[in-house]
């Protein structure tokens, strides 16, 4: 009996050694070498901010630019770390096609399977490890977060009333990294239906997101922002849907004080279940 193209993915991993590049992603401690430049690399390394050119977001998402302080974004890189060389850490999925995504990818909470673009308990599309739980200081950022969006746009929250975020999808960039054009539609119907919030944090090179309210004709353009360190996008509400993608990190952008390898990390809080769905047990108070 011929095997399925999942199992045959999940055969070709088993079979690869362990990428020893992956245990090095987050060397915080060691400095920074710079590579030798490209052309592609000259750019200048932190452009002033021209307001004027960013573009109008859609109803229900906010930038808070320069939201988490260098502190706050040099302690996540360092969680991020311990977490990511830890029992189901960073990895670099496979899609289904058999490509490989031009990312490293943990999830916090529940797993988000790339192949069957579901959400489980083990990462049964790498190596069966449980997604290890989502630290209560990161939640805690994120809610934060949210707090300062919804004073901007009350619309993120949807039909929430609060919000606390039980998954984080951790991806990280090198320079060549990027994302292509997608909807977040893999939590719960209750969490899609009621607009339940993607809180988006950046750290490390800058980005360029793009993001539109529909699946964009081939030669159609897209409005882009460029992601900076420590700035965090919310978008929940009319905009829980929006078409989005991640097209570029540009190079040596990244803050020097940073300690983190060159590159751009992203943390996205959702909530799987919003909470006002969620069946509360006598048991769950401590959670
Ligand atoms: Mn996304």
């Amino acid at each position: 009996m011929g095997k399925s193209k999942a199992e045959r993915i999940l055969d070709r991993q088993r079979q690869q050694p362990l990428d020893e590049h992956e245990l090095d992603l987050f060397l915080g401690a060691a400095p920074r070498v710079a590579a030798p430049l490209e052309s592609s690399d000259l750019l200048p390394a932190k452009p002033a901010l021209d307001l004027s050119t960013e573009p109008t977001l859609l109803p229900g998402m906010v930038l808070l630019r320069g939201f988490l302080q260098p502190t706050e974004q040099q302690a996540l890189v360092d969680d991020a770390r311990g977490l990511g060389l830890g029992p189901g850490g960073f990895y670099k999925p496979v899609y289904a096609s058999g490509a490989k995504c031009r990312l490293h990818q943990m999830c916090l909470g529940r797993h988000w399977n790339v192949v069957t673009e579901q959400y489980e308990a083990q990462r049964s599309n790498h190596d069966g490890a449980q997604s290890p739980p989502l630290p209560a200081h990161w939640t805690a950022i994120a809610q934060r977060s949210l707090h300062a969006a919804a004073a901007i746009d009350p619309r993120v929250m949807g039909d929430c009333r609060a919000v606390t975020p039980d998954i984080c999808v951790v991806n990280y960039y090198k320079k060549a990294g990027r994302n292509g054009m997608h909807i977040d539609k893999d939590e719960s119907q209750e969490a899609m239906e009621s607009g339940s919030p993607v809180i988006s944090f950046s750290i490390g090179s800058a980005a360029e997101f793009a993001f539109i309210d529909h699946y964009p004709a081939p030669r159609e353009a897209v409005p882009v922002v460029r992601l900076e360190s420590g700035d965090v996008l919310v978008f929940g509400g009319p905009s829980r849907s929006v078409v989005h993608a991640l097209t570029r990190v540009f190079p040596n952008t990244q803050p020097e004080w940073l300690h983190m390898r060159a590159g751009r990390l992203n943390l996205t809080f959702r909530e799987f279940q919003p909470s006002k769905f969620k069946i509360m047990h006598a048991d769950d108070d401590d959670q």
